[in-house]
């Protein structure tokens, strides 16, 4: 090879290389592009008020293919999902969603709890210092303030200078205000009684928007104050117990509890317009609402990445009054599907498809009813407080020579007043043990931990570790009492939650959309991880006070 070869060969040989390097470090900025964020036009954040993981497989033959079964068959599945905390609640399970943490770090210890600083019994969304919007109520006195961290729409609002607008919609005022984190745009939740409107609070806002008091005059929730029939044929409803059975309650004025559920000739009993929460068409009204603020509101529509938040609240009253096994959960869930799809086809249309990411999860499972387990020999049972209450106070009175000792009982922690402890020259750490050893007596507590062991340790699994999740050290109590599993404080019809028990904790969650991989996991999540993952995605600063752990098979 002479020089002059060599010199054309080496030129030809390096610029083909070049090509190829320009090439490759295109192809690998682009990668690095994709991984460093994805940017939907809008984030939809969706919680259903008490439902089950099951309810997926369950009733999943019946399901449409534009709901449940689309967000499944093109979204991720995570199978094993659960609430990390107790106690297992609507205000903590909305607020541990959005801001990826838990009651001990986000100081949403219950729906009502017992307020030690200022000695009251304190509303997890109420707050005085502001004015109803939208109606003559006080109903709309609102705001996140109980709330001491950042939600996931929060950091979206600081990442994009306030330009990506958060709204958040539910029946519930903290199924609303809660998700919406402090610096929403706008909150907005049902207001029943003699009105059925839609309102808000001076914390957003100093009257609702036309389209609102449009929405609300237009007759919508007028019109659902129709008999509740089944979606299908009842025959059909094989996933469920026989309609009429002694463990589902009434609506006042019904005497069997039954389909059809005629709520029209029952509004007088039922506090009128609040009658549509206790069927599924509370979800209906939402999604309607959810699709006008995405068109009204023009969510979705520029380069700033917008936020909607959506709890649909209808399935927590209907597990509540008739059981997680009743005819009346499947139609409501088969319903819901509906909706959802409704929903769907209006995001596919204003923001397009591909364009939005969606996350579904709950606020809380729920556990069968106990009277029925117990009639499938199950061991299960309820517990009156007021027959151990009794019990309770002689203890007290032997051993400390009052019962003014406990300040208070609530979310199955009790408060001592530890100023009372401080005169009788007792030992806080002392009187907290001895009261647990006394309830750890009572047949129907299954364990008990005090105030000091939560302080003391580092629990990483089992009920310890749920309850320490829950437990605040500004907020909550001294000693705390864990009920046998599938008994429960409430009545003999319908199903309730609260508990760190696997009934109520395990939950659905599904990803769909812009940045959302296909498929599924059996390895556990939890609920915190969920603002973990969305702000991965997104590339936004994660909540202020968020443990979660981003679920990095989600994430393409
Ligand atoms: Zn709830
Ligand atoms: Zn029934
Ligand atoms: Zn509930």
């Amino acid at each position: 090879m002479n020089q002059s070869r060599f010199l054309v060969f080496s030129l030809l040989f390096t610029g083909l290389f070049s090509v190829l390097t320009l090439n490759g470090q295109k192809k690998s900025k682009g990668d690095d592009a994709i991984q460093l964020r994805v940017k939907p036009k809008l984030v939809v954040g969706i919680v259903v008020d008490q439902m089950r993981y099951d309810y997926l497989t369950r009733f999943y033959d019946h399901y449409g293919a534009g709901g449940f079964k689309r967000i499944i068959a093109q979204g991720f599945n995570c199978k094993n999902n659960h609430f990390n905390y107790a106690p297992t609640s609507t205000g903590p399970g909305h607020t541990s969603v959005h801001t990826g943490t838990t009651p001990a770090t986000h100081g949403v210890i219950g729906n009502n709890w017992y307020d030690k600083e200022n000695d009251e019994t304190v509303y997890c969304a109420g707050d005085d210092s502001y004015a109803s919007v939208g109606t003559t109520s006080n109903a709309g006195q609102m705001s996140p303030h109980r709330m001491t961290v950042t939600t996931l729409s929060d950091e979206l609002r600081l990442h994009t200078q306030m330009k990506g607008k958060t709204i958040a919609i539910a029946l519930k005022d903290r199924g609303a205000v809660l998700p919406g984190g402090h610096t929403a745009n706008a909150a907005y939740w049902f207001h029943g009684k003699e009105e059925g409107k839609w309102i808000s609070s001076t914390y957003y806002m100093n009257e609702l928007p036309v389209w609102v008091t449009d929405f609300n005059s237009s007759g919508v929730a007028q019109s659902y104050k129709k008999a509740w029939t089944t979606l299908k044929d009842i025959k059909t409803y094989k996933e469920s117990g026989p309609d009429n059975n002694n463990y589902e309650g009434l609506f006042k004025g019904e005497t069997t509890p039954t389909f059809p559920h005629n709520t029209a000739a029952l509004l007088d009993k039922n506090k009128d317009f609040d009658i549509i929460k206790g069927t599924p068409y509370g979800n209906s009204i939402t999604a309607d609402f959810a699709i006008e603020a995405l068109e009204k509101e023009e969510l979705g529509t520029d380069d700033d990445t917008d936020f909607l938040a959506i709890s649909f609240s209808s399935t927590d009253y209907v597990g509540h009054k008739y059981g997680v096994n009743s005819k009346e959960v499947q139609d409501t869930y088969l319903r819901l599907d509906r909706d959802l799809e409704r929903l769907l086809t209006a995001l596919d249309k204003t923001v397009g498809e591909g364009e939005y990411t969606l996350f579904l999860t709950a606020d809380h499972a729920a556990g069968e009813v106990p009277a029925y387990l117990k009639d499938m020999k199950i061991p299960a049972g309820y517990v009156d407080y007021s027959v151990s209450k009794a019990k309770f106070s002689e203890f007290l009175k032997y051993k400390y020579g009052t019962e003014d000792i406990v300040k208070n009982f609530s979310n199955l922690q009790i408060f001592l007043d530890h100023k009372i402890i401080k005169n009788l020259d007792l030992d806080v750490k002392e009187v907290q043990e001895e009261i647990a050893k006394e309830y750890l007596s009572y047949d129907f507590i299954d364990r008990v931990y005090t105030g000091h062991q939560m302080w003391e340790n580092q629990y990483t699994s089992g009920i310890p570790y749920v309850l320490q999740n829950g437990y605040n050290q500004k907020r909550s109590g001294d000693v705390l009492l864990v009920l046998k599993p599938s008994v429960i404080s409430y009545g003999r019809t319908g199903s309730t939650h609260g508990s760190p028990q696997i009934y109520d904790t395990h939950v659905p969650l599904l990803f769909y959309g812009n940045g959302i991989k296909k498929g599924s996991t059996v390895e556990r999540t939890e609920i915190p991880d969920i603002a973990s993952t969305i702000a991965v995605l997104l590339g936004i600063s994660f909540p202020s006070g968020n443990t979660g752990k981003p679920i990095s098979a989600v994430l393409q």
